[in-house]
């Protein structure tokens, strides 16, 4: 057993190569008990001296935590994560800003592929130096507890700043002029490009948002407004193969609980936003969640936010498109597409 208030830096290095092998492909028997001694660890002292050891672990591990992890793994981190993040969370700092904000915009896929600077920092600070202050900030660390909780528990954690990536903003700026028929981009192109946009393994975030983009431009590819048959019909082939990922877990909302799809506009931007933790901070700042206050559970009265990522809501949606590009296809003899 090793005493983790003593760790040496070659035991903090052998955690840290463990962990980096774990990723979305990781077999449940090589990666659940890495994942559940890590999150063991942080439980037992969320708040304490050693806890960014363990939300980097957890960090490092998030690949294989956001896709169809061992349940009791996961769940596991979730509440290690939610403990640290509310025990570290509290401490005061006058720190304007901390260092895990900048990562938000390069996390590709939700999934983090560099160094938090976590376990670089607790090194750097045996040396003096003074950048670990700021790394190893309580606050920093709790940054990155609820960073991954809303990448594995979509739009159930507070306090996340609020800004999708860059590349996601200009994306809803193409694809809501596209909706609203006043394009600026090459809608075929920009449409054709969406639908190969599906991981092979996606985060539940991902998963969502693509599925929102897809129900909410099918309308306009559905339309005359497309010309190019491929558009619809690679676009089928994506909603199919997302439906076929998604979970097939029971949807707990109730009548009128799930979000209103009515407006292409509002959908194209949420499709987008579902993508990233800034991103659906925005989503909950629109939905009036006072970004400052206490509590990591969605619990307020009305339209629960996660229903934005309810399987049950999704396929729906999946559903919807798929029947309104099939009967576009149906609809139209495009002479060029039809062979001789
Ligand atoms: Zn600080
Ligand atoms: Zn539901």
């Amino acid at each position: 057993m090793i005493n983790t208030n003593n760790m040496t830096v070659e035991q903090v290095e052998q955690f840290a190569d463990a962990w980096q092998h774990i990723n979305d492909a990781s077999p449940a028997a090589e990666a659940d008990p890495l994942v559940l001694d890590c999150a063991r660890r942080l439980a037992a002292d969320p708040g304490g001296d050693r806890a960014h050891v363990w939300v980097s672990g957890l960090v490092a591990m998030s690949g294989y935590l956001a896709w169809r992890p061992g349940a009791a793994a996961e769940r596991a981190a979730l509440d290690a994560l939610r403990a640290a993040a509310k025990a570290l969370d509290s401490r005061a700092c006058s720190h304007d800003g901390h260092p895990y904000e900048a990562a938000m915009d390069s996390v590709e896929d939700e999934v983090w592929q560099g160094d938090t600077g976590l376990l670089t920092g607790e090194l750097a600070a045996r040396d003096g130096g003074v950048d670990a202050e700021r790394v190893l900030c309580p606050r920093n660390v709790a940054g990155w507890a609820r960073l991954v909780t809303d990448v594995l528990a979509p739009l159930t954690v507070r306090r996340i700043p609020v800004g999708a990536p860059e590349d996601h903003q200009s994306r809803i700026d193409d694809l809501s002029g596209i909706v609203s028929d006043y394009p600026y981009c090459e809608p075929d192109e920009v449409l054709a490009d969406e639908a190969g946009r599906l991981p092979s393994r996606p985060t539940r975030g991902v998963l969502a948002g693509y599925l929102v983009t897809m129900n909410a431009t099918c309308w306009y590819a559905a339309s005359e407004r497309i010309t190019e048959r491929s558009v619809p019909e690679a676009m089928i082939e994506g909603i199919r193969a997302a439906l076929a990922l998604l979970s097939d877990g029971e949807c707990t909302h109730g009548p009128g609980e799930h979000p209103d799809t009515g407006d292409p506009e509002h959908l194209a931007q949420v499709g987008y936003f579902l993508r990233s933790p800034g991103g659906r901070a925005e989503i909950a700042e629109h939905h009036g969640w006072d970004a400052e206050e206490e509590g990591d559970e969605g619990d307020e009265e009305g339209e629960p936010l996660d229903a934005w990522v309810c399987a049950a809501f999704l396929r729906g949606l999946g559903q919807e498109a798929l029947g309104a590009l099939t009967d576009a296809l149906a609809n139209t003899s495009d002479p060029i597409a039809e062979p001789a």
